[in-house]
């Protein structure tokens, strides 16, 4: 193959003009990124050897090994991990995964102003364009007898050819380093002090040497450790955060670490992170999960799914077992007992380490909560044997004040008079706190939770009670918040209402019988005319949205009923109409209760133009009279 050149696709050159332009601080960074890499290059070929011993050389020493031209002005990266074909190369280093392409598009700007998060984009090869002018790859496929080598300075091109590389598979990255001005201090990183206190910085735990030579040998850089077989108390914050950096890719800060070691008749380590961030990928379908599996210190796989159930999916981390045996495949894995019982523990380890920290640091799992609460809150119908536990940390929004509220703290502020706990669910905050449904509960003081995740419709089919209160949708036609007394009052005052509106209702049920199950009079609404409620088993109006906007057409198949304000004054004028007039305005009613809702009208053209006749009718009576 002759050497070509190629054009980076217009998401890359925006990318590299950030790297190269926008992130002046902790330049370093680079090495972190390019280290982690070899080290995964590594972990990949003595996992693949396991069921192929002919990939390892003989006497397979892994390694990374750093070496600097001060001259030169070269820095090299030289690992002897699994390498990559030609197509992997064009694959992995000349574009950004297809998904991530448009995200990156949309969040340009936002990323002008706060550049470190293109860390989230997993493109840990490019930082090292943030000190380099020029970086060259050569690497080679474990299995391959041909070698890469791909080149690029930055400017929107890179060149790459086919040629055997001298040290066999593996990869080497030569970095040419730029030249700095004094004033931009940054370190120089062909100096071998530097070089070792920035592997000590960032890489320490790497499980592999990190070689430089000595002034007679080699000299190792790094101490090794696995940071997850030490125990908590020998591990520092930065040492966990730099860890973490290594396994997710994400260049922010974890928000907290869950690290413990398993003993009787399970034995393993588990080291697990909370994320601060969603990461940009977050909850989309090629989204990977799951934590990474070592056994006895040798990696398997990353994103083992069957270690977290779903809802737990935005924990990171890895556990080590001392139980499995080393020579497992994906599909046995899958059926692995262990396994399951490893993702029980770990599952429970989370959920009271979240109990904690909802305890004790109140803000920190307010913050944890906006970014995967509505991950967690799926627990709720999926995972009934710790619904219990996972109940009592779902915080939510309620009409008593704009903070988080806990169920726990629901119940204690109830009023003596109240029984039941009330929600409403809708699309969002600032809408459903006005609804008509929340009319009288507020008269009687009573709290409502305002639910705007799309997942809380199944979290409240699940959960529907709590400490033996029932969890009730004020949406319901069953709500019934009166006592006996007061029932006994408003039934009579009900049937005197329904004696005198009979007529004007069954006309007002003949119009709407396409649309409505019943008609009836109510006494749930104090301002507004009509509202919409489900029958008792019935989903309610989100529910029947979120369906259709699934592509269900179960929704348009449940009717509701209509329940009508009697002492709205619009009613005592209804009566005196014709029942012409009254089917015709049965219609203008039944969509201001959509309205009143936020549902969306079926026909809004003619509920305008009906709207209009209205108007232009009563200022005719005006002139008239
Ligand atoms: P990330 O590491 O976050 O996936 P990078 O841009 O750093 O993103 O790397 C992209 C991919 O290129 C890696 O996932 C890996 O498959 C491959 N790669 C990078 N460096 C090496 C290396 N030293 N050896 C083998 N493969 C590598």
């Amino acid at each position: 193959m002759a050497k070509q050149t190629q054009s980076y696709n217009a998401e890359i050159k925006q990318l590299l003009d950030l790297m190269i332009h926008s992130l002046y601080s902790h330049k370093e960074i680079f090495l972190r990124e390019l280290i982690s890499n070899a080290s995964d290059a590594i972990d990949k070929l003595k996992f693949e050897s396991l069921t192929n011993a002919k990939l390892l050389p003989e006497n397979y020493q892994p390694s990374i090994r750093l070496e600097a031209d001060k001259e030169a002005r070269t820095l090299k990266i030289i690992d002897n991990g699994i390498g990559m074909s030609k197509d992997e190369v064009v694959e992995y280093i000349g574009t950004i995964a297809k998904s991530g392409t448009k995200k990156f598009a949309q969040m340009n700007d936002e990323l002008k102003k706060r550049p470190e998060l293109i860390g989230q984009f997993g493109v840990g090869f490019y930082s090292a364009f943030m000190v380099a002018d020029e970086v060259t790859l050569h690497t080679q496929k474990a299995g391959e007898d041909n070698g890469v080598v791909w080149q690029s300075n930055g400017d929107g091109t890179y060149t790459i050819d086919e040629v055997p590389r001298p040290g066999g598979v593996g990869t080497t990255i030569t970095l040419h380093l730029k030249k700095f001005a004094d004033d931009e201090e940054v370190q120089d990183f062909t100096d071998a002090f530097v070089l070792k206190s920035t592997v000590k910085k960032y890489s320490d735990f790497i499980s592999y040497p990190i070689l430089m030579k000595g002034e007679k040998d080699d000299e190792v850089l790094n101490t090794q450790k696995a940071l997850w077989l030490k125990s908590p108390s020998e591990v520092t914050a930065d040492e966990y955060n730099e860890f973490y950096k290594h396994l997710t890719h994400d260049w922010n800060d974890p928000l907290k670490q869950i690290h413990y070691k398993a003993e009787g008749t399970l034995e393993f380590n588990a080291l697990l992170y909370m994320p601060a961030k969603k990461p940009w990928n977050f909850n989309q379908r090629e989204m990977e999960y799951g934590l990474s599996l070592f056994v006895k210190r040798v990696f398997i796989m990353s994103d083992c799914k069957e270690l977290l159930p779903t809802y737990l999916r935005f924990v990171k981390g890895l556990v080590d077992s001392a139980d499995l045996s080393l020579n497992v495949s994906r599909e046995i894995l899958q059926k692995d007992r262990q396994l399951t019982q490893i993702r029980k523990n770990v599952t429970n380890k989370i959920l009271s380490a979240l109990k904690e920290q909802l305890k004790d640091n109140r803000e920190a799992y307010e913050s944890f909560w906006t970014e995967f609460g509505a991950t967690l809150k799926e627990g709720i119908a999926n995972d009934s044997g710790n619904r219990e536990k996972i109940q009592d940390l779902i915080l939510f929004r309620s009409t008593v004040s704009d903070k988080w509220t806990t169920l726990d703290e629901y119940v204690n502020r109830m009023t003596a008079n109240q029984k039941e706990i009330y929600f409403i669910t809708g699309d969002n905050l600032n809408q459903i706190s006005k609804s008509p449904y929340l009319e009288k509960l507020k008269q009687k003081n009573y709290e409502v939770l305002l639910m705007v995740d799309p997942v809380d419709e199944w979290v409240t089919q699940s959960l529907t009670e709590f400490k033996g209160k029932k969890i009730q949708s004020v949406t319901s036609s069953g709500l019934e918040l009166d006592t006996e007394v007061e029932k006994k009052q408003k039934e009579e005052e009900r049937k005197s209402f329904e004696e005198r509106l009979k007529p004007l209702i069954e006309n007002l049920k003949n119009g709407l019988k396409d649309q409505v199950k019943d008609v009836v009079v109510s006494d749930r609404l104090t301002e507004t005319p009509v509202c919409l409620v489900s029958d008792k088993n019935d989903p309610s109006a989100h529910m029947q949205k979120l369906m259709s906007q699934m592509g269900s057409d179960y929704a348009t198949s449940t009717k509701r009923i209509l329940e009508i304000n009697p002492k709205h004054a619009l009613f005592d004028h209804m009566v005196s109409l014709s029942s012409d007039e009254q089917m015709k305005w049965a219609d203008i009613l039944y969509s201001q209760a959509l309205l009143t809702e936020g549902s969306t009208l079926p026909d809004p053209v003619k509920f305008s133009r009906q709207i209009a006749d209205l108007m232009v009718e009563v200022s005719q009576k005006k002139m008239n009279s």
